[in-house]
Parts: structure tokens; C-alpha cells; sequence
């Protein structure tokens, strides 16, 4: 019954309301967070189980997620689900206070971890492409990524123009599950966007949950709206459908250079991501399955041509940035050899936030009402008034940001204060002040979580970039101290090859069981960051660990 009504293949949806269907709150709340990943609104390809980021799927086959869902609704309090790259495969006996699921995704040895073999074994259904949060059930539709991309934005707006992004013209590629996030983004920090994707129906969707404003198909509209919106300083976003080097080869023809540069097209993946220049999005689909050699090598020179014109823009003045994808990486192996003069935006943007424990912090109301998050949202800005970041942050997002799925709410928090906040959300669960318990999670991409040397651990002052021992400790303290569900992923953001990190979710239910794990997990999470960072030199950091009493 529980099956037909909400997972019912392709249909997935989250039950809401106070009943469990499960046996406990920990296991529902995994459940109810599994179907979110995967419900239309918020996942992008549902019927092949893919939520986001290329092929991020949140389990390997529909069997497996019909498994799944049945193990979870009769999981024990003193019993863990484990999951090996989205196929259930057993159940261990643990503890009340033990994560309920273990999930390890697209784990490779080193040796063999490269796209080709994996891809070899995805074929024989042997693994699946778990991406950050796809896999480990806590994405949340672009807000996921909104508040981490406004804050570059507003960085990058800071550094160079003063804090002030209007009459300033911002450009991108893909505009896909998290590049999404982009119009809204720029359009809040107040400059006038110009986004590109190949796939109409990505921009469309952006267009559905109010994260991008206009949609056309032709070069010159989009370029009249723009440079008419730039001049008049108004801060709208336009999607335009088309290949991104196309795009960019024409606005240095046009003369016109953007004052910002970044992409999020899936280049992470060159033959299941990325769309080589040329190609219609049916060729790309045919030409994917019957020849991924010359796919690859048709992708990786589109993606060099496309970094060669980013590096024109960027001479002639765009601040140019890459913006997580592993663009650089495959344009330098398509023959680009300067794809590096382009700057990675953690060093450039996001690494003094890393070092004070800060990260994308994030919740969802399991009762799937938005009042319940607007009680949360005004809850912590009594909690810290004197933060007047975070609090602009939660009333423009009240207003602006349309919830996919179950409501939820991102909300970048330090060392301390992550703590804290998840306190009062218990407390709110314990009061009957929300109508049912909360989750709280977040990105892997985190300050203590990920070793990824073209993204987060790019340039580390001691040189430690591609040591994974950090996110292995990160994921050991999860689950030691109690999170509700933790995993252990590789090739999340930049690809297979290029990145290992853990993810982990809490459930605030109001207990005291609750309050004893979050004063653990939501302590030890941030604090691996401020280790991380401290044991790499960065004085910040260090003096950060002082202040919080953390014994280095
Ligand atoms: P997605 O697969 O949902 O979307 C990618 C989009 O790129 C698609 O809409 C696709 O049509 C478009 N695209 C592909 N080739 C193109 C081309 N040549 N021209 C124009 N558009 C093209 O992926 P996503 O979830 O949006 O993630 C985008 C990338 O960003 C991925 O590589 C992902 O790993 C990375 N990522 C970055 C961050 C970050 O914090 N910066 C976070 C998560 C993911």
C-alpha cells in the first residue's frame, strides 16, 4: 500500500504530516528524505533515479529503491540499513543512538578509479554515481547551493566592485540542478545575469520555481534584454538556450565582456555530463551510447574551446572563476594548457569561511508544511540577532526562494552556532511549535568533510591537497557520535578520480536520545573543518580552535 500511494516508479513522493510509517523517527525520517530526493519537483530525471549533478542518482535501480523503502518502514531502533552504491545489502545490529543507515557510493581502490572503469562497471550494475547529496538523500532542489552561490557572488562583488553588483553583468553555463541556483543568486547580490544551457527544459524547470525570470531561444534577445538591464542597473536573470562556447564566442565578437565568469555545466563528467559543441541533445544521447570513446574526445576539445574563451574574457577584464565542475581539468586534457590561469572559487572565495568551521548547514520540515520553516527561520534570528548576514540571508530567502519537495531552508553556520541552532530545533519538536520533527543536514561540500584537489582542498597552504584521511576521520566522528545517516562517497562535484568526502544527516525529534547526538555530531562536524584548516597552517583557523576551546 505504502509503495503504490508514494513510491510507485517514476512517481516518488514524501509522505508529509506527524504519522510514522516506519517503525521510529530516525528511520522515517531517512525514508521521507529518500522519496525527496527523487519526487518530480525536486529530482531532475526521476525515472532513471538521477536527482542531480549529471548522473547523481539516490539509488542504483527502481528494485532497489522499492528495497530500500521496504527495509526502512520496518527498520528497529537497535538495527542499521547498509547501503552499497544505492542497493541495499544488509542490515547490522547497532544501537539507539547509532546511525540507522550506512551508505558507501562509487568507492573505487585508487588505481582503478577513473571514469572508463567505472562507467564499465555501471554498465554490469555493479555501482552507481552517488554525486554529493544525491546519494545520501539530503539534496534539496537548488536552494542547496543558493546561499554558498550568493555568498561567491557577493565575495567576488566585494573584492573587485565594491561590494556593489549592479550595472554589472554576470555569465555562466548550465543551469541545471545546481547551476540553477545561479540566476537567483546573482539576481539577489544585484547584477544582471546572463545563464546558458543546451536544454530548454532545464531552463524551464528555473523558470517553474522562480530562480530565473526570462527564457528565450535567440542570442540577440537575450543579448538586448541583458545589456538594456546592466545600463538601467536592474538585477534580472535571462536563460538562454544554446551551447555555452557558442555563447561566449559571440560576445567577444560582440565586443562585450562581461564583468564575471564562471560555469556549472556538467563538465565533471565528459561523457555522461558535459555536451560536446555541435551536437543536439538527441545526437549527444545516441552518440553516448554507441561510441563514448569519440564522445569523450568530441567533449574534452568543446570543453578546451570553451575554457580558451573564458581565458579571452578573462584577459579583457571578466573576473573569471571556476566554479566546481572540473572544467579546467578536461579542457587542459583537450589540449588547453593555460585551463589553470583560471582561479578555483574555494582559494579565491570560500576558504576563510572553511577555516571558521562554516559550511552549507540545511534543514528540512519533515511534516512538509512551510509554516513549519518559517517558525524556524524567525527561531534563529532571535537565536543570534546580532548576526545581521544570516538574518538579511533568511528574509530574502522567505521571500524569494519557491521550497521543491519538503520545505526546507540553507543557512551557511560556523563552529558553535550549528550546535546551537540544532538545540533550539529540538527544543521547537519538544514544544509542539512545528508539527513534526526536523532533519538537518548538509552538502558534503563542507569546510571538514572533503578532500577534493581542484575544488575544496585546491591550494592548501601546506600542500596536503589530496589527502583523504580528513574525510574518513570526518565520517568516523559522524557515526561514533550519532548521526542518523552518514556516507562515504568518491567523485561527488569534480568527478570519479578526483574526489573522496562524507556526507551526514541528523533527525531533531525532540527526544533527549535527539539532543545528546546533535550536542556530538553538530560539535565534532564543524570542528573537523577548523582541525582540517588548523593542521594546514591557516592561522584563522588556528585561533579559531582557541576560541572554541577545541584541543588541537
Ligand atoms: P546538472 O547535470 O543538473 O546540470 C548541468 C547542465 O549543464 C545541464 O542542464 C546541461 O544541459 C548543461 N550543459 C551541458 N553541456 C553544456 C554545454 N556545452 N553548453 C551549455 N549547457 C550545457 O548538474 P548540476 O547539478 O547543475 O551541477 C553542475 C556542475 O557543477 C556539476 O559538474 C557539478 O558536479 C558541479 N557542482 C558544483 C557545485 C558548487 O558548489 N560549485 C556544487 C554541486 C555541483
Amino acid at each position: 500500500q505504502f509503495i503504490q500511494k508514494y513510491a510507485n516508479h517514476p512517481t516518488y513522493i514524501p509522505p508529509r504530516g506527524p504519522e510514522l510509517h516506519a517503525k521510529n523517527w530516525q528511520a522515517e525520517a531517512a525514508l521521507r528524505m529518500f522519496l525527496n530526493n527523487l519526487t518530480d519537483e525536486v529530482a531532475e530525471a526521476p525515472a532513471d533515479l538521477v536527482v542531480y549533478g549529471g548522473t547523481g542518482q539516490a539509488a542504483r535501480t527502481p528494485e532497489d529503491a522499492r528495497k530500500i523503502i521496504e527495509v526502512l518502514l520496518e527498520l528497529e531502533e537497535d538495527e542499521s540499513l547498509l547501503v552499497q552504491s544505492g542497493k541495499p545489502v544488509g542490515k547490522v545490529r547497532t544501537h539507539a543512538e547509532a546511525p540507522r543507515v550506512l551508505i558507501a557510493n562509487s568507492n573505487l581502490v585508487p588505481h582503478w578509479a577513473t571514469w572508463e572503469y567505472f562507467n564499465d562497471l555501471r554498465k554490469r550494475g555493479l555501482i552507481m554515481y552517488g554525486q554529493m547529496t544525491a546519494g545520501s538523500w539530503i539534496y534539496i532542489g537548488s536552494q542547496g547551493i543558493l546561499q554558498g552561490t550568493y555568498e561567491t557572488f557577493a565575495a567576488c562583488g566585494d573584492r573587485y566592485f565594491n561590494g556593489d553588483l549592479r550595472h554589472k553583468l554576470l555569465v555562466t553555463g548550465g543551469l541545471g540542478g545546481m547551476g540553477g541556483a545561479q540566476p537567483l543568486a546573482a539576481t539577489m547580490a544585484g547584477a544582471t545575469f546572463l545563464g546558458v544551457d543546451v536544454d530548454p527544459d532545464r531552463i524551464k524547470k528555473r523558470l517553474e520555481t522562480r530562480y530565473i525570470d526570462k527564457m528565450t531561444h535567440d542570442y540577440e534577445e537575450a543579448k538586448a534584454w541583458v545589456l538594456e538591464a546592466k545600463e538601467r542597473g536592474e538585477a534580472i536573470s535571462v536563460g538562454l538556450v544554446g551551447d555555452i562556447s557558442d555563447v561566449l564566442e559571440k560576445l567577444i565578437n560582440d565586443n562585450i565582456t562581461p564583468e564575471i565568469l564562471t560555469d556549472q555545466t556538467s563538465a565533471h563528467d565528459p561523457i555522461n555530463g558535459y555536451v560536446p559543441n555541435g551536437l543536439s541533445l538527441q545526437e549527444a544521447k545516441e552518440l553516448r551510447q554507441h561510441d563514448p570513446a569519440k564522445y569523450k574526445q568530441l567533449s574534452l576539445k568543446s570543453m578546451a574551446r570553451h575554457v580558451g574563451f573564458m581565458l579571452e574574457l578573462q584577459k579583457r577584464g571578466s573576473k573569471t572563476f571556476d566554479y566546481g565542475n572540473n572544467l579546467r581539468e578536461f579542457a587542459q586534457q583537450g589540449g588547453e594548457q593555460n585551463a589553470f590561469n583560471i582561479p578555483g572559487f574555494v582559494p579565491e572565495y570560500i576558504r576563510p569561511l572553511f577555516c571558521e568551521g562554516k559550511g552549507p548547514f540545511r534543514w528540512a520540515a519533515l511534516s512538509g508544511d512551510p509554516e513549519d520553516i518559517r517558525v524556524t527561520d524567525e527561531a534563529l534570528k532571535e537565536l543570534f540577532p546580532e548576526n545581521a548576514h544570516m538574518i538579511k540571508w533568511l528574509d530574502e530567502a522567505q521571500e524569494k526562494v519557491a521550497f521543491q519537495g519538503l520545505p526546507c531552508r540553507i543557512c551557511w553556520l560556523g563552529m558553535g552556532e550549528r550546535e546551537k541552532a540544532s538545540l533550539l530545533f529540538n527544543q521547537l519538536v519538544r514544544e509542539g511549535k512545528v508539527k513534526a520533527p526536523i532533519v538537518i543536514g548538509r552538502d558534503h561540500l563542507d569546510c571538514g568533510s572533503v578532500a577534493s584537489p581542484y575544488r575544496e582542498t585546491e591550494g592548501m597552504k601546506d600542500g596536503s591537497d589530496a589527502i583523504s584521511d580528513w574525510p574518513l576521520l570526518n565520517l568516523m566522528s559522524n557515526t561514533a557520535g550519532g548521526a542518523t545517516w552518514v556516507s562515504f562517497h568518491h567523485g561527488g562535484g569534480v568527478g570519479i578520480g578526483y574526489s573522496q568526502h562524507a556526507g551526514m544527516v541528523i533527525l531533531a525529534d525532540g527526544t533527549d536520545r535527539a539532543e545528546r547526538c546533535l550536542r556530538r555530531v553538530l560539535y565534532n562536524d564543524p570542528a573537523m573543518g577548523i582541525f582540517r584548516h588548523a593542521d594546514a597552517g591557516y592561522e584563522t583557523a588556528q585561533a579559531n580552535a582557541k576560541e572554541f576551546g577545541l584541543e588541537l
